[in-house]
């Protein structure tokens, strides 16, 4: 496609177009905002991207993205070291820490399990979560994967590896529409989950 634009411009609205959910439109649009935005605000999103980038890391206990190593939150002692929950992603941490319920630690798998997609169990942070129930600290493990056919699966696959370490293993009720995302469940609904959570 030609290109009406000067070939900075047009890098710049390439760059825009790789997030999710933007598309050609918006690209140019954020493109000509930054362009007309003072020095100052430009540099300041230089620097927040680039200082994201650099001092985010995971936290190698939970894996979830954090400052610090270990994370805020397994680092906080008043948090209950004797319940893991397990999320597919760290946007559901921020879903579930937003209801202010629940107050005991993370797992984040990074992903699900899905053939489909070639994504086994040793391609997400399974291994991982096993690893941190062999102190025999944690009592119950609250599977809080997505209800879609991935999330379920890998909630049951999980669940089985567990119960013959005489961990409890929880699922959040249902409520949270099937084939719905947590991420986007509002708190209501995601606090009655978590309140109304059953044995597997
Ligand atoms: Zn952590």
């Amino acid at each position: 496609m030609a290109s009406y634009y000067s070939p900075s411009i047009e890098k710049l609205i390439e760059s825009f177009e790789k997030l999710p959910s933007i598309g050609h439109k918006t690209a140019v649009r954020l493109a000509f905002y930054i362009l007309n935005s003072s020095d100052e605000e430009a540099n300041e999103f230089i620097t927040n991207i680039k200082n994201a980038k650099t001092n985010l890391k995971f936290c190698s206990k939970c894996f979830n993205i954090s400052d610090t190593d270990p994370c805020e939150i397994c680092s906080d002692p008043k948090r209950d070291q004797t319940k893991i929950c397990v999320v597919e992603d760290v946007k559901d941490v921020v879903a579930i820490e937003k209801i202010h319920e629940y107050k005991g630690l993370y797992h984040v798998l990074h992903g699900t399990i899905s053939p489909m997609d070639g994504i086994g169990p040793e391609d997400i942070k399974i291994k991982e979560l096993i690893a941190r129930l062999q102190d025999g600290i944690v009592k119950e493990v609250i599977l809080a994967t997505n209800p879609k056919v991935e999330g379920e699966a890998t909630a049951m696959y999980i669940s089985k590896l567990i119960k013959p370490m005489g961990v409890k293993t929880t699922r959040l009720a249902h409520g949270i529409p099937v084939g719905g995302d947590l991420e986007y469940t509002d708190e209501f609904t995601l606090e009655k989950a978590f309140e109304g959570r059953t044995e597997l």
